[in-house]
């Protein structure tokens, strides 16, 4: 995997394909650029670089869950996803997005599973909110709050979960407000 290294901070945002990932980063991001290859003999890969509004990078890791490519490219592309998340020392939190229709599918769960004891944070957008009821929204912001509470309340795990909706253009600045203070944590100024 060739990184650049400029040490500007990044964000990567993830998910389910159809989850409504490409809407999150139009509406939170500003333009693209190519960045990350993965060289395989026969294969290349990316991971699409795009730009917050904080100046910030936002790295889009490519779908999982996908059914149609072979299991050997599965397991590779999971592998150079998975060495992205573990190691890259730009990386500043995850975004995961997830229908809010189709909350914490076991592939989100395996994805938090695995990431969230690494420490760094998550924050979760519940897309498409525009598609249920005010009620039902709230009912699901709460049965997820819960869910996860229980999963990784007890062990300080950093983990965040709000409503969105890129269509009706909800949530954009409780997103940036998450990731503004992962950016610049009111703890790290040495207070
Ligand atoms: P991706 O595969 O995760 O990148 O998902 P897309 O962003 O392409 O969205 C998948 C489908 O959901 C598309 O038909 C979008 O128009 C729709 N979609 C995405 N975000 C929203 C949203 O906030 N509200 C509604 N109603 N539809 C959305």
């Amino acid at each position: 995997m060739q990184l650049p290294t400029g040490g500007t901070p990044e964000i990567a945002i993830a998910g389910r394909s159809n989850a409504g990932k490409s809407s999150a980063i139009n509406a939170l991001a500003q333009h693209t650029r190519l960045a990350y290859v993965s060289k395989t003999p026969g294969r290349t890969q990316h991971i699409n670089l795009f730009r917050l509004r904080s100046g910030a990078l936002l790295a889009d890791l490519p779908g999982y869950g996908y059914a149609k490519v072979p299991a050997a490219m599965r397991a590779y592309w999971q592998q150079f996803i998975a060495r992205y998340l573990a190691e890259r020392v730009e990386l500043a939190g995850l975004l995961l997005v997830m229908d809010v229709r189709h909350p914490l599918t076991d592939l989100d769960l395996k994805l938090l599973d695995w990431f969230v004891p690494r420490g760094r944070p998550v924050h979760i957008l519940l897309t498409k909110c525009d598609k249920l009821g005010t009620q039902a929204q709230a009912q699901t912001l709460d049965k997820v709050h819960a869910s996860l509470e229980g999963a990784y309340g007890n062990r300080g795990a950093k983990i965040s979960v709000q409503l969105f909706s890129a269509t009706r253009r909800v949530g954009i600045a409780e997103a940036e407000a998450t990731i503004a203070q992962w950016l610049s944590p009111a703890d790290s100024s040495g207070a």
